[in-house]
């Protein structure tokens, strides 16, 4: 059968027919990305597209809103159910777009704020200076301790003592371990700032009870709907009652203008899923997987950084490999594994060059591997690290790849 799309735009659908054959065929170890459900896809693919929403459910700025509102507000209720939140905005466009509303509906213009550096696991939203964030408020960056390459949470008391900020961020967007959310609770009532939690990575974790949850200790928290919660590419804040109207109007009319009715009814279906046990299950084998994964790669020789992992994703060392992560993750893209170089704790190398890449379990539990596979791809990994310029023994890794695969097809019926 001739689909719509493939007989008006044949060379978008030969574009997206290419795509699903990449992610059916080749290992992602991407730790920000996982394959949503056709569940997921098909309410994005819907009629909710065409409608203008601006405003909240029951105060809307246009008519004919009475069908997406049930939408909204399906979606408001599930985040507050599945979260144990007292409010949910289930607007924001992206994760980045969710952590910008929160700035705006907290913050004034040249703030101090404390986030997690850029180079050490923070995300740029965090603070860095090419970004809104670094432009607009005044950031002091924490890092990791350089022994241990894991939070310090009394260097942390000890700088946010010294800098008095008026928000304290706790989260991350490559840093392998548990987060202490009541320890920041504690640190931020000890200088009297707010504490806000991007837990953009982790929230599928939380959702499925493999990572403890932040919403009893944070009076904010931001997270996107498509790591490790597997829904649609998203964003969500969640918050107390008090702060409630004030992100509100920081998201719609602040910031953001129409919210995407399709992609929020995506949410809530995603939101459905998490709920379900078998969610619980995936976040333990997420984790599980990972704890493997990085155990085999260790036993290959190559450097965890902080020594393992608590989440879904680990940051590998390649120096003593003697590659950088921009050849790493080139060799590993030609054998059929798709990873990203990323900066390890105080990196030699340029931020685009990186001494190390970051791997996550999600997408691949998602399309049902285990343990033994995580052997497997560790295998792989460093065969391929070690011969990156022996094309045969590329070759073969990425017929082994294709192999593996071809067991665990995350879409068979597309
Ligand atoms: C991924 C990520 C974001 C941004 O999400 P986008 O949807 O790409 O805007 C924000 N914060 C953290 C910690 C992240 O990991």
């Amino acid at each position: 059968m001739t689909t719509a799309l493939e007989s008006s735009d044949p060379e978008i659908f030969a574009v997206i027919g290419r795509e699903v054959v990449r992610q059916n065929t080749t290992i992602q170890l991407i730790a920000s990305e996982n394959f949503t459900s056709r569940a997921v896809m098909e309410a994005q693919g819907t009629v909710l597209t065409n409608k203008y929403s601006e405003g909240y459910p029951g105060k809307r700025y246009y008519g004919g809103n009475l069908v997406v509102d049930e939408a909204e507000n399906l979606a408001r209720d599930r985040a507050c159910s599945l979260f144990g939140a007292e409010h949910a905005n289930v607007q924001p466009h992206s994760g980045a777009n969710a952590n910008v509303a929160v700035f705006f509906a907290m913050l004034e213009p040249g703030d101090k704020v404390m986030g997690m550096r850029l180079d050490q696991g923070g995300h740029l939203t965090h603070g860095s200076p090419v970004n809104f964030s670094g432009k607009s408020y005044d950031f002091a960056s924490y890092g990791v301790n350089e022994q241990t390459e894991q939070l310090d949470y009394d260097q942390i008391r000890d700088q946010a003592k010294a800098e008095r900020p008026k928000m304290i961020i706790a989260g991350a967007t490559a840093y392998p371990r548990a987060i202490d959310f009541a320890a920041f609770r504690s640190i931020a009532d000890d200088c009297g700032a707010l504490l806000m939690v991007d837990a953009a990575h982790i929230a599928g974790l939380i959702a499925g009870g493999a990572h403890a949850s932040p919403v009893p200790h944070a009076d904010i928290v931001t997270f996107t709907t498509h790591k490790t919660l597997r829904g649609p590419r998203a964003g969500c804040i969640l918050s107390r009652s008090e702060y409630a109207a004030a992100i509100d109007k920081a998201i719609f009319p602040g910031f953001q203008g129409g919210p995407l009715m399709h992609v929020i009814a995506a949410k809530a279906v995603a939101f459905h899923e998490a709920a379900q046990p078998s969610f619980r299950v995936y976040a333990a084998k997420v984790v599980a997987n990972a704890a493997a994964l990085a155990a085999a790669l260790a036993g290959h020789g190559l450097r965890i950084v902080s020594g393992g992992t608590d989440n879904h994703l680990m940051l590998v060392d390649l120096r003593n490999f003697e590659i950088t992560g921009k050849v790493g993750q080139e060799v590993l893209d030609r054998a059929g594994i798709t990873t990203n170089k990323n900066a390890i704790p105080n990196d030699p190398e340029k931020p685009f060059v990186t001494s190390g890449l970051r791997l996550g379990t999600a997408s691949m539990t998602t399309a049902g591997m285990g343990t033994d596979e995580m052997v497997q791809i560790a295998e792989m990994i460093a065969t391929a690290l070690r011969s990156p310029n022996d094309d045969g023994v590329i070759d073969a890794v990425r017929k082994q790849a294709n192999e593996l695969c071809a067991r665990f097809i995350p879409y068979p019926g597309l």
